[in-house]
């Protein structure tokens, strides 16, 4: 039970208007940036936002809003209605809302299309209350957070900032510092491999790994011995005429928590030097990018009190005889991206191989016991009474980092997993009211 269970079968109902639409990202048409999907969704957000009896405007569909209130000031939540793409595996229709006993499914329900539900119904009940509001409260709906947050540089170019506020697309009791980030590659200057392959995107450890090395190089008992010794779940090495070609299975797992995965380029690269391998990229790659995750190798091996920095390959790749591994690093918050650049300029470029800076973001910081952060987790904790769980800080990114003055607050519970960006998505029941409560109360504490 919670403040919002008489009007939890109406919020399924307006949920369930939402998942209709597939909204990921389409193709770009003149007035529509992100596509058919997402317009379309932020056009059902909007309406259901206009009957609850809120202002509403539509940034030409790079997102909207939904407004109340009055005063200079603008308390901000940011929630998206963008999603990726369904894919295979459903148990039931992606875009039909299904419930089976205590929990709905379909893409979106927890991130974040149930947000801008349980947020919209959070307004209207602090509405209904009739406390003084002498600010505005701006539910902001995006439609771009998937690929790029686009929609919320649209916002900044074009609106008045928010004063404070929250993005509902995270954990509770509430993020207050997301790490910085670093891009980078690493490519060989001379190498005697012949084929590698691994890894299908930067930002996930590299899960697989195909290498071919010129017959002769390494005996093939001694190459077997040195993977046997790794955490790889599974390895082959086939000695055929000339060639010999290892298949390496590792675990995947988010670039912002790489020391949960196992990466298959680095334990393959790392046991071919073992068994003998020669080579001028293995030796570079094992040097400064190797298994340790922890950037040792580029001089990056830093962390203060709210964590460590992460270092991530993600995928290893040839192009015109030329080796590159992509680097992803997640840098502690009091850190700055010119800091880690002086760190790390002196281990870049050597005989052996190369690497280069591609991009940084600097990292998103709030205090534990600012302002801003007090008021959100003490809504959090008077609602569900749970004092255990502490607010954290993320290695990966939210609209916290678009959007200045706001952290990500909710809308997953602690030890929560709603299968995001998986198959089978899916959002218990009592979470939703729950969620609105919380929000209510935040909300609340923000107009104070
Ligand atoms: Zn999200």
């Amino acid at each position: 039970m919670n403040k919002f269970t008489a009007q939890t079968e109406e919020m399924l109902n307006q949920l369930a208007r939402l998942v209709q639409y597939n909204s990921e990202r389409g193709e770009a048409t003149e007035d529509k940036p992100f596509g058919e999907g997402p317009a379309a969704c932020l056009a059902e957000g909007l309406k259901i936002a206009e009957e609850m009896g809120f202002r509403t405007k539509n940034l030409d569909n790079y997102c909207g809003y939904a407004e109340m209130g009055e005063g200079p000031e603008i308390i901000g939540i940011a929630a998206h209605l963008d999603i990726v793409p369904a894919g295979d595996g459903w148990d039931s229709a992606p875009f039909t809302l299904t419930r089976k006993g205590d929990k709905v499914y379909g893409r979106g329900v927890s991130d974040d299309k149930g947000a801008v539900i349980a947020s919209l119904y959070a307004m209207k009940a602090v509405k209904d209350s009739g406390i003084p509001m002498h600010k505005r409260v701006r539910l902001l709906m995006g439609c771009n957070e998937e690929t790029g947050s686009r929609c919320m540089a649209y916002y900044n170019e074009h609106e008045e900032p928010i004063t404070c506020g929250f993005t509902p697309d995270g954990n509770f009791p509430g993020i207050y510092g997301e790490k910085g980030m670093l891009a980078m590659v690493a490519r060989s200057k001379n190498t005697k491999i012949l084929e590698i392959q691994g890894g299908f995107v930067s930002n996930a450890v590299c899960h697989k790994c195909h290498v071919v090395i010129p017959g002769g190089e390494v005996r093939k008992d001694a190459l077997e011995a040195a993977l046997a010794k790794t955490p790889l779940v599974s390895f082959s090495v086939e000695v055929t005429e000339g060639r010999i070609t290892i298949e390496a299975q590792g675990v995947s797992a988010h670039a912002s928590t790489p020391q949960l995965g196992v990466n298959a380029a680095g334990y393959t690269l790392q046991a071919l030097a073992e068994a003998g391998f020669k080579d001028d990229f293995v030796e570079f790659y094992n040097e400064h990018i190797g298994v340790t995750n922890d950037g040792a190798g580029i001089g990056l091996k830093v962390e203060d009190e709210f964590g460590p920095l992460t270092l991530n390959n993600g995928i290893v790749g040839m192009k015109d005889g030329q080796i590159f591994a992509t680097i992803d690093i997640r840098f502690p918050v009091t850190y700055k991206v010119d800091q880690l650049r002086m760190l790390c300029a002196r281990h870049l470029e050597e005989d052996q191989g190369s690497i280069e800076i591609l991009g940084g973001g600097e990292p998103l910081f709030f205090p534990p016991d600012s302002d801003l952060v007090t008021k959100l987790v003490s809504a959090y904790r008077d609602v569900t009474g749970d004092y255990e769980h502490e607010p954290e800080v993320i290695g990966g990114g939210t609209y916290a980092k678009s959007i200045p003055g706001i952290i990500a607050f909710g809308c997953e519970f602690p030890g929560a997993d709603n299968h995001i960006h998986d198959a089978n998505e899916s959002l218990p029941v009592e979470e939703l009211g729950l969620q609105a409560e919380i929000y209510q109360k935040a909300i609340e504490n923000l107009l104070a």
